[in-house]
């Protein structure tokens, strides 16, 4: 199928033409509990496929858009091997960083010289009730961020905007709550960590690849999150200051703080919010 031409002559360059997407795993269509990080499951490998397509997705859309250049980064993971998306899966023409996740930044080259960011699979932060498997909180600048927030603060820093966002409904509404605005996908509604209304993976991808489009679309570019330094993390009862986010959030925060437990226990935070039949909004 012919792609069509998006910059050709007559035509304005795209005012996106080079994209970092952070991919994590806990937020696609589909992921209800733990990954298990068993290279030999037919669960994991199931996932991994929705995953790569929900990649693709974005990354089709930011090609098809007039981008030239997309950096997906496969986030998720411990210390050690862990790659999760298929690259076979993928536009021909996208990047992507894997290996060994003891790199030396949470957010592997990403820099100044992207035009915009955006975040796939991401999963709401420690302590939400009604989402899956929700994990990591830090406090900054007394806002209190998961992992989408943590990109956006990072990304502003950077001053490079944060144009689409995908992932549990709960972890979707953090984000926009920092950043109303932000084009973005909802792909699964929790009632507790582990189990969930969820969109199929084949419509959460057609949704995923027409708001790319939209959210660049745009001819004027987004804002970034309007965050100042001085920045100040508080992680349990740490505080640690800075001006330079950067090196403060991965050599500092990440290298330097206890994390809590990141377990969420099973039955009792699903069986409280199936018992009190607390009204979810489906949006
Ligand atoms: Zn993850």
């Amino acid at each position: 199928m012919a792609g069509k031409r998006r910059s050709g002559r007559g035509r304005k360059r795209p005012i996106y033409r080079k994209i970092y997407i952070m991919a994590d795993f806990e937020g696609i269509a589909g992921f209800l509990e733990w990954d298990d990080y068993d290279e030999t499951s037919p669960k994991r490998h199931r996932l991994r496929t929705f995953l790569s397509n929900e990649v693709n997705a974005a990354a089709t859309a930011c090609f098809e858009s007039g981008v030239e250049e997309v950096l997906v980064w496969d986030s998720h993971g411990p210390f050690g091997n862990c790659n999760n998306i298929y690259l076979e899966l993928l536009h021909p023409d996208v990047q992507v960083i894997q290996g060994n996740k003891g790199l030396p930044s949470f957010y592997p080259m990403l820099d100044g010289g992207f035009d915009a960011g955006m975040y796939i699979g991401m999963h709401a932060m420690e302590g939400t009730p009604h989402a899956v498997v929700p994990h990591t909180k830090v406090v900054l600048n007394g806002h209190e961020l998961g992992e989408g927030g943590m990109f956006l603060a990072m990304c502003s820093y950077l001053r490079v905007p944060v144009v689409f966002i995908s992932g549990d409904a709960a972890a979707v509404d953090e984000v926009l709550a920092l950043a109303p605005g932000i084009e973005h996908v909802k792909t699964k509604w929790a009632f507790g960590p582990y189990a969930a209304r969820t969109r199929t993976p084949a419509k959460s991808r057609e949704l995923i690849y027409d708001g790319v489009r939209k959210a660049l679309s745009r001819r004027v570019k987004a804002p970034t999150w309007d965050i100042r330094p001085p920045y100040v993390f508080r992680v349990g009862d740490q505080e640690i200051r800075g001006d330079d986010l950067w090196d403060l959030y991965n050599n500092r925060v990440l290298s330097g703080v206890k994390w809590s437990d990141q377990s969420v226990e099973p039955q009792r935070s699903q069986v409280w919010a199936l018992r009190k039949n607390r009204p979810v909004r489906y949006n």
